[in-house]
């Protein structure tokens, strides 16, 4: 008789494989189906850790590059791009081996091909079937099923991705030149790091944004100081902006950018690479959820509060899911909240507002919780308090004061609602913040927890105190 399984995950992204290591660790009898060659999805192969292994290249560049101001005489700084790609693709092998380790040490079948959910399936039985490269169809048993299929660069209409001018991050993680002008479109994270690597490695860079302001996801006092700190690195942008086409000429990107309101004057960017980071979409075609109760929008999938598709026994985790963030610490979150739920344990639905979200470029961005507008949008009546890392002694020891902490507590009880960093750290300072959020913290419990000096974390401490209005050092 066929194997049958709990739970198939169909994709070993960040939400997949997490799922599936958590589902082994309950008892599941798990398989995981990757149509890759290696297992880690997008945030493994082509995502998170590619890039910041890149953005730790270019840290080290800017570092050498002030390295006389510290005493430390290197000589002029070269970047062998060719290096950079092979310790990257090092990193990357590294932490894939991980995952296949991680598969084995927890018992979880792993599947190479292709899935798809067959029709007829019931509450408590249903099937997959997985075609492999040579054509070969497995097909699956299983009580559950897990849709964690991730997403892909999404490309503007009338525009051709060749892979050596015009680039998506897929494509420029293997570029094998340092480009002399790279035109970025978009400026989130993934083009904003981009943009952020590029300038370091010597390239002029531009940037393009449709929406007011830089990290637009961010508080807007963040994103007008990243816009500050990006012109001070010398990184031209264009905020409010679309770019009305792009043309190869003479083996150069000519780009038409126009004002997003239509008002006002056009203008054009000749560049020697594009990249178009302008948000990803999600990969269900294909699936089998045609014909299904799974409730769709534009590809992305609807789910409860625990990750349940409209199908009986079907969930789906991670970028593929509508109004969720496409983060890869979230998939891991809704993957482990969706196999918890399967096995029957009592969990709880994840709180999206505590999610935090980070950029690491330079300067860093970390944020989680309510921004100061989305405080007020939801009636919140907000106190702020800032801090800037200019008044912090160990910024100013490490040699890196940008930016500041900024806090949004609620006026009246004064619980923390949001933490806003841009400087020095900020993706790793977000974490504390993380735990205040969780804990329901009020600004005097963050002042009456002792932080270490000098640290960079002094900073959350003193814009608590700014909430209430008195920092220590300022
Ligand atoms: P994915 O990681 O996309 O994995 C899905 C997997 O499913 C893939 O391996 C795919 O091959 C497989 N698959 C798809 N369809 C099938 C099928 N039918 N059968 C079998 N297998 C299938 N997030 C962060 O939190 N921090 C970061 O620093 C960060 N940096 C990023 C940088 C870049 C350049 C990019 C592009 C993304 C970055 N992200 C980052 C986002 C992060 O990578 C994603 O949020 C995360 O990978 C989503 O995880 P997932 O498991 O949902 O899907």
């Amino acid at each position: 008789m066929a194997e049958q399984f709990d739970v198939v995950i169909i994709g070993s992204g960040p939400g997949g494989y997490v799922a599936a290591v958590r589902a082994g660790q309950l008892g599941l009898k798990t398989a995981i189906v990757e149509k890759d060659t290696r297992l880690g999805g997008t945030c493994l192969l082509r995502g998170c850790i590619p890039t910041k292994a890149m953005l730790k290249s270019a840290e080290l560049a800017d570092h050498a590059r002030h390295a006389a101001d510290f005493g430390v005489n290197l000589g002029p700084v070269t970047i062998d791009i060719a290096q950079v790609l092979k310790r990257k693709d090092k990193v990357v092998a590294q932490n894939a081996g991980g995952v296949s380790f991680l598969m084995k040490k927890n018992k979880i079948t792993v599947v190479s091909g292709f899935g798809k959910l067959l029709p007829g399936g019931t509450a408590e039985s249903r099937q997959v079937a997985v075609t492999a490269d040579d054509g070969k169809v497995t097909t699956l048993t299983t009580r559950t099923v897990v849709l964690a299929t991730g997403s892909k660069p999404r490309v503007l209409p009338g525009m051709t991705i060749d892979g050596k001018l015009v680039l998506t991050s897929d494509e420029i993680l293997d570029l094998p030149v340092i480009p002399e002008h790279l035109l970025v479109l978009g400026a989130g994270a993934v083009g904003s790091e981009f943009a952020s690597v590029y300038r370091s490695f010597g390239s002029q860079v531009t940037l393009v944004e449709l929406a007011d302001r830089l990290l637009p996801v961010e508080d807007a006092e963040v994103s007008a100081e990243f816009g500050k700190a990006y012109g001070r690195r010398g990184i031209t942008v264009h905020t409010s902006t679309k770019v009305a086409g792009v043309e190869i000429v003479d083996g150069k990107i000519r780009a038409r950018l126009e004002p997003a309101s239509g008002e006002g004057k056009p203008s054009s960017v000749t560049a020697s690479h594009l990249l178009v980071a302008v948000g990803r979409a999600p990969v269900t075609e294909g699936l089998g959820l045609e014909g299904t109760q799974v409730k769709m929008e534009r590809g992305f999938v609807h789910v409860d509060g625990f990750g349940r598709t409209a199908e009986p026994g079907v969930y789906a985790i991670g970028d593929i899911l509508a109004g969720k963030p496409q983060l890869a610490h979230a998939a891991s979150a809704e993957g482990v909240l969706a196999v918890e739920h399967i096995a029957g344990l009592d969990v709880r639905p994840i709180d999206f507002d505590q999610v935090p979200g980070c950029t690491y470029s330079s300067p860093e961005v970390g944020s989680i919780g309510l921004t100061e507008a989305k405080a007020k949008d939801r009636g919140i009546e907000v106190k702020v308090g800032k801090f800037p890392f200019s008044a912090s002694g160990k910024a100013k020891v490490i040699g890196d004061a940008t930016g500041f902490i900024k806090i949004v507590a609620d006026a009246k009880y004064h619980q923390i609602l949001g933490v806003h960093i841009i400087g020095p750290q900020a993706t790793d300072l977000i974490a504390e913040a993380g735990a205040l959020l969780r804990l329901e913290c009020t600004v005097e419990e963050l002042l009456a927890i002792i932080h270490a000096h000098p640290t960079l974390s002094e900073a959350l401490h003193e814009a608590a105190h700014a909430v209430i209005g008195h920092p220590l050092h300022m």
